[in-house]
């Protein structure tokens, strides 16, 4: 375990990663300090022993010496809130170097723009299955310092990294990438595309040449040639190490999966689960096969609804950028009335005009960008633009015909008019289910 013991920690942000860095920084011998700029009621779970700051600002940063700084995935690295604490202090970590540090078992890291979530859990099922304990934790929901923290440790993580974790990682060296995809997102965060990627690849920062590191093959923004690592490639549409053929997923000449036999659904999962295999070492067909089988994927990822006469309601609110959306829709095989829309997050949808053409009989935008997204379709499908979801539903209902799908994949975020993407999936499904 890492010693920190007799050194002054300020934890940065009263969230859930917040409190199990706090408790696993004091594990460690630190005297710990949280800060938040919000009041003091974000401290009510918190243990009395950890000492806390509520109404932070950066004139307490300002004020405040400390050993390290540890800051939580929410809070901006650059921003004037933790700067004015960073530059007091001996070093900035996020709770993934902490736990990292402090973890002794197996790392597999999982980033992407799409897919960590699902990966991590069929990391996990597959691990688990080859006879050695995981979990999927980081970006996942459970912070890696809470798994770190148990009395049972695992013996691998699955961890799910997003950009934010990876910024301010220091020495983490993962023992396996995945690396699943690359495309515009955070683009209110984040100056340009290039800041939001020179983050994400910080997962390689550390990996040298005996590392695994599986990638999706044509991957445009990363040389593969100089990418340190051992590298497996997979890929639903060009050659690669791991392919699709049909629903068979086989590893150069070895049949490995029929996708057909699991719950997993679309191109894209065929993708996680691909790399899902090929980074979990000596797992057999058989072996996988058998796994998979009660595998569901998680909710409001093209998660289906129902079938109603013959019209198939397809939940898909985790898509949050166009590059899901995009996969959603690529993966639809019968004529498609497509409901997005959400908060202004500064993407270019113009992008999807040919597939919209390809895959779409009727587009209904609904939200804060409702309208400025539907001009880029006009030429292109039939559009309709409404201000709730709700009224996206019942007009997408009037316009269904046996044999159709419906797909709720809005492209980007919820917070326009829901508290996160879950409320938003389920305020759809309960729209649906509402229908006479
Ligand atoms: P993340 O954790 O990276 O947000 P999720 O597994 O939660 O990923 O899926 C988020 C959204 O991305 C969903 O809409 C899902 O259908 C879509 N998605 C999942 N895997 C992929 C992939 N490999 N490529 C593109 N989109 C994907």
């Amino acid at each position: 375990m890492l010693d920190l013991t007799g050194q002054n920690v300020a934890i940065l942000g009263a969230g859930r990663s917040g409190l199990a860095a706090a408790k696993l920084a004091s594990r460690c011998g630190a005297l710990v300090t949280v800060f938040d700029s919000r009041g003091p009621e974000v401290f009510t779970s918190f243990p009395e022993e950890l000492k806390t700051h509520a109404n932070a600002t950066a004139e307490t940063g300002a004020a405040t010496l400390s050993d390290l700084v540890i800051i939580s995935p929410g809070i901006e690295t650059q921003g004037e809130f933790a700067q004015s604490f960073a530059v007091n202090s001996g070093g900035l970590w996020g709770e993934i170097e902490l736990s990292w540090r402090c973890y002794a078992g197996k790392t597999i890291g999982i980033t992407g723009t799409n897919g960590k979530t699902t990966t991590a859990e069929l990391v996990n099922i597959l691990v688990s299955a080859n006879s050695m304990s995981c979990q999927p934790c980081g970006n996942y929901g459970v912070p890696f310092a809470e798994v770190v923290l148990q009395d049972e440790v695992p013996e691998v993580v699955a961890l799910e990294l997003s950009s934010f974790q990876l910024e301010t990682t220091v020495d983490f060296k993962p023992d396996a990438v995945i690396w699943l995809n690359f495309s515009a997102d955070h683009m209110d965060r984040y100056h340009d595309l290039m800041e939001y990627f020179e983050a994400k690849q910080r997962i390689f920062a550390k990996v040298d040449d005996e590392t695994p590191v599986v990638i999706r093959e044509g991957e445009t923004l990363l040389a593969l040639p100089g990418l340190p690592g051992k590298i497996t490639t997979f890929s639903t549409e060009e050659e690669a190490d791991w392919f699709l053929r049909g629903d068979d997923i086989f590893c150069g000449d070895s049949h490995f999966i029929d996708v057909s036999k699991t719950r997993l659904r679309g191109l894209h999962n065929a993708e996680n689960l691909m790399a899902a295999c090929a980074v979990v070492e000596g797992i057999t067909p058989e072996v996988a096969q058998a796994a998979l089988v009660d595998y569901a994927p998680p909710v409001h990822r093209c998660e289906l609804v129902g079938i109603f006469d013959q019209v198939e309601w397809l939940n898909d609110s985790k898509a949050t950028n166009l590059h899901a959306l995009e996969a959603a829709l690529r993966s639809q095989n019968r004529p498609t009335i497509l409901i997005a829309g959400g908060k202004e997050k500064g993407l270019d949808y113009q992008l999807l005009a040919p597939l919209l053409a390809e895959k779409v009989t009727q587009a209904i935008f609904f939200g804060e960008i409702g309208a400025s997204i539907a001009v880029n379709f006009f030429d292109v499908v039939p559009c309709e633009t409404v201000d709730t979801l709700e009224e996206a539903v019942k007009f997408a209902a009037q316009k269904t015909k046996p044999g159709d799908t419906v797909l709720f994949s809005p492209g980007t975020s919820s917070f326009d008019q829901f508290s996160g993407y879950e409320a938003r999936g389920d305020a759809f499904k309960s729209a649906v289910l509402s229908l006479p």
